[in-house]
């Protein structure tokens, strides 16, 4: 169950990789007219926001270094979810914190070994810091390991991959993780 008896003032979070979990990922996405939620996405952050849960979500988007998109994409996606969102469930999705850099970005700004790309855990610490967020009860929910790997560096033990084709071959972490094959499943095992 999701445990909101807390003793500071700080709260928990629950933090959301985006493509390929809070939305289809259909690779350098560059319009909002391509956001395709996830089925049971919004019914589980509901439960969340009812359980004072902040949602943050930490997103990779190399496409802006790799000169297929811009900023401004970026954000105008971010404004159409948060608007979409709102409008109809009435939730607000607190902050969004994405990493324009590759390592073999051709736009040079974005050229480097940046610690906020995931599995980097700067977007993650700069999210505590900022939202006052109590890692202790946060959760971080990803299709890739390397969001987990992120979250489990910023002190977040509660992770889940979102493994929606499960494989045989479970990808190997030092930390714990649970696998689920949906945002259902997901919910059932809150
Ligand atoms: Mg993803
Ligand atoms: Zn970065």
């Amino acid at each position: 169950m999701l445990n909101t008896n807390i003793s500071t003032d700080k709260k928990p979070a629950l933090f959301l990789d985006r493509d390929g979990t809070l939305i289809e990922d259909v690779g350098y996405m560059k319009s909002s007219n391509l956001i395709k939620w996830l089925p049971k996405v919004q019914d589980t952050l509901k439960v969340f926001v009812k359980n004072k849960y902040l949602l943050v979500v930490i997103t990779n988007q190399s496409g802006i270094g790799r000169g297929l998109l811009e900023e401004k994409d970026v954000t105008s996606i971010h404004s159409k979810m948060n608007e979409q969102m709102l409008d109809l469930y009435g939730i607000v999705i607190s902050k969004f914190y994405y990493c324009p850099h590759h390592p073999e970005a051709i736009i040079s700004k974005y050229r480097i070994n940046c610690l906020c790309r995931k599995p980097g855990k700067l977007l993650f610490n700069k999210a505590i810091r900022e939202l006052n967020i109590n890692t202790k009860n946060s959760i971080c929910i990803g299709d890739k390991l390397t969001d987990l790997t992120a979250a489990n560096a910023a002190g977040i033990k509660k992770l889940f991959l979102l493994n929606k084709i499960p494989t045989k071959i479970r990808p190997v972490a030092s930390f714990q993780y649970t696998t689920i094959k949906s945002w259902d499943e997901f919910q059932s095992k809150l």
